[in-house]
């Protein structure tokens, strides 16, 4: 069985997960960046759904 965990924590580390917005670290960030193609927080994405500006 191989451990992935530590590869996975790795390449969230090269990805840098700065909100560009808050400019707070979260996971949540490269999530979103390969979902929406914008590198925001989970927080930031919401309040950006909501106020769309
Ligand atoms: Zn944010």
């Amino acid at each position: 069985m191989i451990d992935d965990q530590d590869l996975k924590e790795k390449d969230l580390k090269d990805l840098n997960d700065i909100c560009d917005e808050c400019h707070k670290e979260d996971e949540s960030v490269s999530q979103n960046l390969i979902l929406t193609g914008f590198k925001i927080c989970k927080s930031c994405r919401i309040s950006k759904t909501i106020f769309p500006i």
